[in-house]
Order: C-alpha cells, then structure tokens, then sequence
C-alpha cells in the first residue's frame, strides 16, 4: 500500500492556502476566510484524510494481478 503524504503547494501570508496529494496530485484549498494558519492546516488536512487516492488503487491492481498468476 502506498503510502500519500500532504503537500502544501501554497501559502498566502505563511498561512497555507493550497494543498496536494503527492500520489494522485489531487487539490485541497483552504475555506476563507482563514481565521490562522492551524486553523487553514487543518481544513486542507481533513479533505486530504477523507480523498481517496485514484492513483494508488490503480498501482494496486496489477500487483495483484501478478501474486494471482503464480498461483
Ligand atoms: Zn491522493
């Protein structure tokens, strides 16, 4: 399983503003207004949590494919 990992690709005043998946590339955008940086973090964070990678359900797949033809 691959493991995604959070980016922040942008920031406006060190607030964080933007972030991506750096798996599936996927965007995350900070809710305004943000009320301080833990706070725009935390949004960005929590739509991270909840995508589901695309790209790392189709790496899945072939690798699976393969343990099952040994077989
Ligand atoms: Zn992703």
């Amino acid at each position: 399983m691959i493991k995604r990992k959070l980016k922040i690709v942008r920031r406006t005043n060190n607030i964080p503003v933007m972030g991506a998946c750096d798996v599936c590339n996927m965007q995350f955008h900070a809710h305004y207004p943000l009320s301080g940086q833990s706070e725009a973090q935390a949004a960005i964070q929590q739509q991270f949590n909840a995508h589901k990678c695309e790209a790392a359900h189709k790496e899945a797949e072939p690798a699976a494919a393969q343990a099952a033809d040994k077989k």
